[in-house]
């Protein structure tokens, strides 16, 4: 029964999530486009401001408007609203060639066990998506542990603990200031010998020291090539939406050092900055894997483009 009704719960679009950022962007598209009958000649640089402020980012924003501006020009437009479906299929556009596996099929297909290690700097929400991941994909029949490679604060372990006794997944740690490569290294052993189907490693993610941070990482990595020589097979960066712009650092620094293969995007039910999906999704081509949409267990939802799309664009008949 509880599974049945959380399951339930899962399957609502992103309404509720990104009602922030919807009503910061519709509150504007709407000034821009359908309370005013005529077309302005200026309305392109008026959806310039609009998609900066939806922090899209400058150069997915300029892009966006460029191949606007080609396909007025061939398909031309008469109202507000034709030049409003424009601009969503420009945007649907960027979101085509990032067609995301589902991490179940991913698992389901790889010799066992499955290694995803949660990156991500200070803050983001790391220890809390493992919880919630570990919940999700234990509901969905995989069998899972999880490694408590970051031994940086004793807080982390502890904290790190508590959702895997929520998530009723076992959890492999030792104390504070341990190698995080030797807990990955038990942890990955411990997995192989009780077969399991997933394997989920948290780390330290103290960026003020960077080539520290990195080397950690890659240390990690390399030590647990020893147990499973494809391993990692997922290394997924969790980034905090509400830090707009900011993001888009992240992933450069990440992505210089790491082979990044799918993002978690936390926070997204309290912020405005939503739009930052778009930006990231066209500029690096990582696919958005699950957003975390609030403190709960239970929410962390698989990402969908296309739906996001339609989303943050459907409610334009509907508000007066
Ligand atoms: P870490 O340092 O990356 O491991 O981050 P934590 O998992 O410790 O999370 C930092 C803070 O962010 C905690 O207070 C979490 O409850 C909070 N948090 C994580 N994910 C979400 C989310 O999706 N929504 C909200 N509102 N808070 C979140
Ligand atoms: P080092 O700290 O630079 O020596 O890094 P290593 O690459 O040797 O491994 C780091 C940690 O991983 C070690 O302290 C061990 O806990 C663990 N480890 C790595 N390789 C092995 C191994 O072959 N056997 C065992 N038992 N542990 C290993
Ligand atoms: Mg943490």
């Amino acid at each position: 029964m509880f599974f049945l009704k959380k399951e339930k719960e899962s399957e609502k679009t992103f309404h509720h999530e990104l009602k922030k950022t919807r009503e910061s962007f519709f509150s504007k598209i709407k000034n821009l486009f359908l309370r005013k009958s005529k077309i302005e000649t200026n309305v392109i640089d008026h959806m310039e401001d609009l998609l900066l402020s939806a922090d899209i980012g400058t150069t997915t924003t300029i892009k966006i408007l460029n191949n606007l501006e080609k396909r007025i020009q061939k398909e031309k437009y008469k109202t507000t609203q034709d030049l409003y479906d424009h601009l969503k299929k420009e945007i649907e556009n960027l979101f085509i060639d990032i067609q995301n596996e589902c991490l179940e099929k991913k698992i389901k297909y790889h010799k066992k066990p499955y290694v995803i290690m949660m990156v991500g700097v200070n803050g983001v929400g790391k220890t809390t998506t493992i919880g919630k991941l570990a919940f999700f994909l234990r509901k969905k029949g995989f069998d899972l542990i999880i490694g408590a490679s970051d031994t940086f604060r004793a807080a982390a372990i502890d904290q790190l603990e508590i959702w895997a006794n929520k998530a009723q997944v076992p959890l492999i740690k030792q104390h504070m200031h341990a190698d995080p490569a030797s807990v990955a290294y038990d942890t990955l052993q411990s997995a192989k010998s009780r077969k399991k189907d997933v394997v989920l490693i948290d780390t330290a993610g103290r960026l003020q020291n960077r080539i520290g941070l990195m080397e950690e990482l890659s240390k990690i990595s390399r030590v647990m090539k020893k147990i499973i020589p494809e391993s990692p097979h997922e290394i997924m960066l969790v980034l905090d939406a509400s830090t707009g712009q900011n993001a888009f650092e992240q992933v450069k620094k990440f992505t210089d050092f790491v082979k990044i293969s799918s993002i978690v995007l936390t926070k997204i039910e309290g912020t405005a900055k939503g739009g930052v999906v778009i930006g990231i999704m066209d500029q690096f081509k990582i696919p958005i894997q699950y957003i975390g949409t609030g403190e709960k267990i239970q929410d962390l939802k698989e990402f969908d483009g296309k739906k996001f799309i339609d989303c943050f664009f459907e409610e334009k008949n509907n508000e007066r």
